[in-house]
């Protein structure tokens, strides 16, 4: 072969070989199976996944943890376990402890509580509220606690345990105890959205006149959480102090409505959450303008919203129990506190 045949007879080889890589390259998916597992756990899929978790984490999560595993509804035939669509409604006994905690190790989550203590709730209540969610909220998991005090040099000294942290901030006091309640909607949603939304996986949002008794745990976690007012759990829905007057965007008709929920406890996602403050603070701003103030206030509002967006999991009065119902209440986990409402409320 002279020289100049060769170089062609090189030019033709390679150029077929590169062709054939490209091809090869081209079927790479269908090599796939074939690789070594070790390749395997780094396939695409797996960065999919992750690159929607840094979207939405909460919903990637409540997706991979399905009721199923852990929720033990016939544990407890004799209680109300199950929503009409469909929601768990928990007890002591109806969760699969053992199973979540394996869970949550595996797949770690941060959870946020946010809590108001301003006036006089500030020296009242908050040093209690968070000695006892410090013992018994998600122990063993990553917590921050958001604190809205009026006076920061009042904030209580606790020493808090491990993987715990506090995030204080000042915010002002609103003349009437309603407007302060109120307003929680209003301070929840900026915050929500400014920053909370990033630092955590799930928040709790919660009244500060109450403690904690026993262990709050994960099993409390979903997407939108509501809280069934203990007075009112066995009751019709006409017997519930819905707001009633049609003016106020409130308004629930009578008949309608599937739990009286409780204002001082609510949680899910973040994104879950901002929707359901925004909305009720809307409502709230609806109302001021057209001269009416719900019945009760932020938490009627409250009960609007969930009449319209049913909550994915629903917690019993186990979990916000007032010991004025009945003192043998067992496996409570959050109570209320004692309230003199003259010393605590400077307006009625
Ligand atoms: N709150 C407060 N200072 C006030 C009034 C209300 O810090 O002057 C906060 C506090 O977190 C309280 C919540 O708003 O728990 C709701 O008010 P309250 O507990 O009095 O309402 P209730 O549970 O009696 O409906
Ligand atoms: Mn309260």
């Amino acid at each position: 072969m002279n020289p100049k045949t060769r170089v062609v007879v090189i030019i033709t080889f390679s150029s077929i070989l590169s062709f054939c890589a490209f091809k090869y390259t081209d079927k790479w998916s269908d090599f796939k199976p074939y690789l070594p597992s070790i390749c395997k756990t780094f396939n695409s899929s797996r960065l999919v996944e992750n690159s929607y978790s840094n979207l939405d984490p909460q919903n990637q999560k409540s997706e991979k943890l399905s009721w199923l595993d852990w929720f033990l509804p016939s544990n407890k035939v004799e209680l109300r376990t199950k929503t009409p669509w469909n929601a768990p409604i928990l007890w002591e006994g109806t969760f699969n402890r053992t199973y979540l905690e394996e869970y949550y190790r595996n797949n770690p989550v941060t959870i946020g509580l946010t809590v108001f203590a301003l006036g006089k709730y500030l020296d009242k209540y908050l040093e209690k509220f968070l000695a006892s969610a410090d013992k018994h909220f998600m122990p063993g998991h990553k917590v921050i606690y958001y604190v809205m005090v009026d006076d920061h040099s009042k904030l209580p000294y606790i020493e808090y345990g491990t993987s715990r942290f506090l995030k204080p901030r000042v915010v002002a006091k609103e003349a009437r105890w309603q407007d302060v309640s109120m307003m929680r909607m209003k301070t929840l949603t900026d915050m929500l959205q400014d920053f909370i939304k990033d630092e955590v996986d799930y928040v709790f949002c919660m009244d500060v006149d109450m403690d904690f008794r026993a262990p709050y745990g994960v099993e409390t976690l979903g997407e939108l959480v509501a809280q069934a007012q203990a007075w009112f759990m066995n009751s019709p829905n006409t017997a519930f102090t819905y707001e009633r007057r049609p003016e106020s965007k409130a308004y629930i008709e009578m008949g309608q409505g599937d739990f009286y929920y409780h204002a001082a406890v609510f949680g899910g996602t973040p994104s879950r959450v901002l929707d359901l403050v925004r909305s009720c603070y809307a409502g709230i701003m609806e109302d001021k303008k057209n001269n009416i103030e719900a019945v009760w206030h932020d938490e009627s509002h409250l009960n609007k919203y969930f009449l319209e967006h049913k909550p994915t999991l629903i917690l019993s009065p186990e979990y916000c129990w007032d010991y004025k119902i009945h003192a043998e209440m067992e496996h409570v986990k959050l109570a209320w506190a004692m309230k003199d409402y003259a010393e605590v409320r400077d307006n009625v």
